[in-house]
């Protein structure tokens, strides 16, 4: 049996997925984009007799991270964001430690990758995790995430799509950033389906996913 416990909940106005990772043995967690509801969070953890170790930001967005400040009060934990991502959040400069592609961090004995995944904004990275893809405001059920925002690049997202994501296995779990799918309410699927399914992943090219992702 795998030792990785993930816990999926969904916060805020804006269907948020936050997620508690953990392993079994060390009991130690990682929490993924802390926001909205912080209590709820530490909650979690508690009830899943985990020790929070660490944070790690798919992206500096508000709703992604508007619960760090206090989580980081609760717990002094460390604070994984990308070195490209624009919001560097100064003020827990303590905390923070600055990823690349190809970082990772052990979570008990097992291998968190990071994978930077620019596109929704420079510095987005998804976190993989033995089967399991943390894949923040990159790729969702039946979507991607917005490339017009003035950070966005869409030709990134096209790459990290078809390039990056686009590598893993097919029988990876994915667990997204915000609860978008048009499907039934499903609130995981796998990069297999995805495939099958997802408008942005049936795209041949990247001018195809142009005209599908920015309507030109
Ligand atoms: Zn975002």
């Amino acid at each position: 049996m795998s030792n990785l416990v993930v816990r999926q909940k969904e916060l805020g106005p804006m269907d948020n997925f936050v997620y508690v990772v953990g392993d079994r043995d060390s009991r130690e967690a990682l929490v993924v984009d802390p926001a909205w509801d912080v209590p709820a969070i530490l909650g979690i953890a508690e009830e899943m007799e985990l020790k929070i170790v660490g944070a790690m930001l798919t992206h500096t967005h508000p709703d992604h991270c508007n619960g760090v400040a206090q989580l980081l009060e609760a717990t002094d934990c460390k604070l994984y964001v990308h070195s490209e991502e624009r919001g560097q959040l100064p003020e827990f400069k303590e905390n923070i430690v600055r990823t690349e592609d190809g970082f990772s961090i052990e979570l008990g004995k097992m291998e968190v990758k990071f994978l930077h995944t620019p596109g929704h904004t420079p510095g987005s990275q998804c976190f993989y995790i033995q089967d399991k893809l943390v894949s923040g405001d990159t790729l969702f059920i039946d979507h991607c995430g917005r490339c017009d925002f003035p950070e966005s690049d869409p030709g990134k997202m096209w790459q990290s799509l078809h390039d990056i994501l686009g590598k893993l296995p097919g029988d990876t779990t994915l667990l997204p950033g915000h609860n978008y799918a048009d499907r039934a309410p499903i609130t995981q699927t796998t990069l297999g389906e995805e495939r099958q399914h997802n408008k942005y992943l049936l795209c041949q090219d990247l001018e195809q996913f142009l005209e599908a992702r920015m309507g030109r």
